[in-house]
Order: structure tokens, then sequence, then C-alpha cells
């Protein structure tokens, strides 16, 4: 499964970057037996404001301090590095001026793993890439077989300019091309000054549901992401996390092309990450939009690395508590 990288001793700034130094696998055959694998999207070509995004994979797996591929988690009690096998997929290699080529990489990369029977965790990039992984899991999962949680300061609805893919219209693309129904699709931390209200009404006829960082604000990140839970729950289906990193306030993810301040804490993504993967199964997760160009001291690349952590950890402490509901799971 993989190759192995690095030697054991060596610590997170020295040797071969992969995340958390996991085994490397790049080709399909090499996910057999991965219960998780990171996949690197290198890509910012799509962005409306500030580019940088591109460096966004290798900023993120550099920003594990471990020597060794175990990180412990202190509030689940598992770890996810040693409880789940993951390998890193490696990052899809861009194509100058070929950005449909691009898509039709992400998808196949993405296909590969689910095929594989492991979760994708995708590095990004600009957000556009949810056309392509949101198509993968979709063709994988079946009509309506599974729920999308969005945490982005932007709803990612806007109309296409010239029919063109952004960073900006992914979701409305994925709904409108008919690869997704609006309401596989919630959004929390939403706040600033775009989109309109056309775009709002858009989304509420097509069932879209979203949390207002001003109601998390008055209600609390706990209470909105028990409802989130209870929604996906009543659904019975898995869910698939979508971490645009730019729903933190600039404060804590300054390395973002598109800023917006009045965020969430890091603290609060974390934790809303962890209670949801704890909660229900998680089919994938993407973590977009960091711009290390913009970023001061790791803070953006740290925040975004340890939502994967979290993700991660929760997966591996729910996948233990079933183990042990049934004995007979290997
Ligand atoms: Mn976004
Ligand atoms: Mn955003």
């Amino acid at each position: 499964m993989g190759v192995t990288v690095n030697r054991s001793w060596e610590p997170g700034y020295s040797g071969m970057a992969t995340f958390c130094k996991v085994p490397l696998a790049l080709a399909p055959e090499d996910l057999r037996d991965a219960d998780v694998a990171i996949v690197g999207v290198p890509l910012d070509g799509r962005v409306t404001n500030r580019p940088g995004a591109r460096f966004g994979p290798r900023a993120i797996r550099q920003a594990c301090p471990g020597s060794s591929p175990t990180r412990p988690h202190l509030g689940i009690g598992v770890d996810p590095l040693v409880d789940l096998r993951v390998v890193d997929y490696g990052d899809i290699e861009p194509t100058p001026s070929g950005w449909d080529r691009d898509v039709e990489i992400v998808r196949a990369r993405v296909s590969d793993v689910l095929t594989a029977g492991a979760v994708p965790i995708v590095l990004g990039g600009d957000h556009s890439l949810a056309l392509a992984t949101q198509s993968a899991v979709a063709a994988h999962l079946g009509e309506r077989g599974y729920h999308i949680v969005q945490f982005d300061t932007h709803t990612d609805t806007g109309p296409a300019v010239n029919g063109k893919l952004t960073h900006g219209t992914p979701m409305r693309l994925l709904v409108e091309g008919g690869v997704i129904d609006g309401d596989q699709i919630v959004q929390l931390g939403l706040r600033g000054y775009w989109p309109d209200t056309t775009v709002f009404d858009w989304m509420r006829s097509v069932g879209m549901r979203w949390h207002l960082m001003d109601e998390i604000e008055e209600r609390g990140i706990d209470a909105v992401v028990s409802d989130v839970i209870a929604e996906i729950a009543s659904r019975d289906v898995p869910a698939y996390l979508s971490v645009d990193v730019d729903v933190l306030d600039p404060a804590f993810a300054p390395g973002t092309g598109t800023p917006e301040p009045g965020g969430l804490t890091t603290r609060e993504l974390l934790r809303a990450i962890r209670r949801i993967a704890a909660a229900v199964p998680v089919i994938g997760m993407e973590v977009v939009e960091v711009a290390p160009p913009y970023d001061h001291a790791e803070i953006t690349a740290l925040a975004a690395h340890r939502c994967v952590l979290e993700a991660l950890s929760a997966i591996a402490g729910r996948r233990r508590e079933a183990a042990s509901l049934n004995p007979a799971t290997p």
C-alpha cells in the first residue's frame, strides 16, 4: 500500500513531504487496502480575486510537525494515522491552458479513491475543484446519495461568467447540471457583500439551505451544527465536507484569496468538523483556498492541516466505536 518516503526519525521540517509522511501512492493499485487517500489539487486559475492557492497542497502537507506518521488525538483518544490506513495519492498534474482537462483529472483521481473503497481528502486549490470532486462522488453514490456540508464565506452559486467555471460558481453548475439537487447542500458561515438577493432567490428555489454568520453568532456554532447533523441523520446518507478556509476570520486565515472579516475562529471550525464527522459517516472532504503567499507564520496552512486531522480522528473514533459494538468486525 504505497511507498514509504521517509526514515521514521526524520523531523517534520526535513525529508519528503507527503501528508504527515504517510506512504506515497501514485497508481490506483497502490490504493488497495487504504482507508483514506489525500489528493492534492494545485490549481488556482479560476479565482476571481487573488491567486496563490496552487501552492496550497504543499503548504498544508508541510504544516505537520510530527517526525513519524503518528498523531494521537488528545480529545478522542485515537491515532488517526495508526488506526486508519492513510496514503497520499500525490497531486494532480496541472496542464497550462488545459483547465477543462484539469477538471477531468481531478474527477478521475477522486474516482480512483472512491473505487478503492477509501475516503478522498482533497487539498486545494481554489474551490472550482468542487465541480470535479462532486461529480465523482455523485457518480459513485448515485442519485441523492449524500449531503454536502459547505463551510464558506461565499455561496459559490454565482451565475457562470460567459458560461465558464470560476471558484464562485461550482455549486450552481452542479445543481443546474443535474449532478446534485439543491437540497443536498447546506452552507455555514456565509457573510459579507456577495452575492445579491437574486442569487439567494435562486438558491431558495432549488432547496438549498444556509446558515449566515449572523445566525451562528446569535445561536452559537454548536446549536447550528446540531441542526445540520440532525438533518443529515434524518436523510440517512453520508456527508461530504467542503471546507473553504475563508470561512475563518482573516485573523485566523490570512492566507486566502478572498478574505472576509467577521468569520469563524479556528477553534469553532475544528470542533464543528469533529462533531459532524463523529456523528455521521463521511464519504469525502476537501479543504480549499489556502493561498500561502498571503499567509503569516503558517496560520492558515496549520488551520487547514488540522481540519483534516480533526476529520480523520473523528472518522477513526467512529469506526472504533462501530467495531466495539460489533466484535465480528475485523
Ligand atoms: Mn468557496
Ligand atoms: Mn469562499
